[in-house]
């Protein structure tokens, strides 16, 4: 499994409830024996009978087999939703989908990542020229929707620091988005800074890694 065998995970760390993110978490979950863990509303609406589930709080770390994970919360139209952060010594991940806006704290938490994962959900004309419906497409541009090509960019230019090597953009829309456009958005965005971490786009439905550390 993208080149990571099932033996070699410890645990499952849910974001929130959508089924996008939580198909499969149980079976997965229960055929190799992982923990799962996600904020008490997550893990409320999450269908995970049977399984050993664990309470994160957004803002209070926890440590796993010598990770810092940190949850952080986002906006987002789901009960308790969170990003993570996920340090190992000087080495730091940032990973931020499903959110609607770039708030100062998100900004802030992400600061500093060697390797940042961050949503590019739209393209915004793609979207608001497209057929979904409008009530859709307000929820999507809301503050609790997601976040468009234009706002990863500026997520990705306030975040990254000289450290930041890699920007992966991720959960773009299958209808409303490119690889292609998510890309050129960012880095003309991260253009404008000193720092030029390289830009990569996983296509929808598509997975991207492994990532290594140096
Ligand atoms: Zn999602
Ligand atoms: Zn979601």
């Amino acid at each position: 499994m993208f080149g990571i065998e099932p033996t070699q995970i410890e645990a499952v760390l849910l974001t929130h409830e959508h089924t996008d993110h939580t198909r499969g978490v149980r079976r997965f979950s229960t055929d190799h024996g992982l923990p799962v863990y996600g904020t008490r509303g997550t893990l409320a609406l999450t269908p995970l009978e049977g399984l050993v589930t664990r309470t994160i709080t957004a803002g209070s770390n926890i440590q796993l087999n010598g990770l810092t994970v940190k949850p952080f919360k986002v906006k987002h139209l789901a009960a308790e939703p969170v990003a993570y952060s996920i340090s190992v010594g000087p080495m730091k991940v940032g990973i931020a989908s499903d959110l609607g806006c770039v708030t100062p704290s998100v900004t802030q938490e992400m600061r500093g990542s060697d390797l940042m994962l961050v949503e590019a959900n739209y393209d915004d004309a793609m979207l608001v020229d497209g057929d979904y419906p409008e009530f859709l497409k307000r929820a999507i541009r809301s503050d609790h929707g997601h976040l468009s090509n234009a706002d990863a960019g500026a997520l990705s230019l306030k975040s990254s620091s000289e450290n930041t090597n890699l920007v992966v953009l991720v959960h773009l829309s299958k209808d409303n988005n490119t690889p292609e456009k998510a890309r050129e958005a960012v880095e003309t965005e991260v253009k404008r800074s000193r720092n030029r971490p390289r830009i990569e786009a996983v296509e929808h439905g598509g997975c991207g890694g492994p990532y290594r550390l140096a």
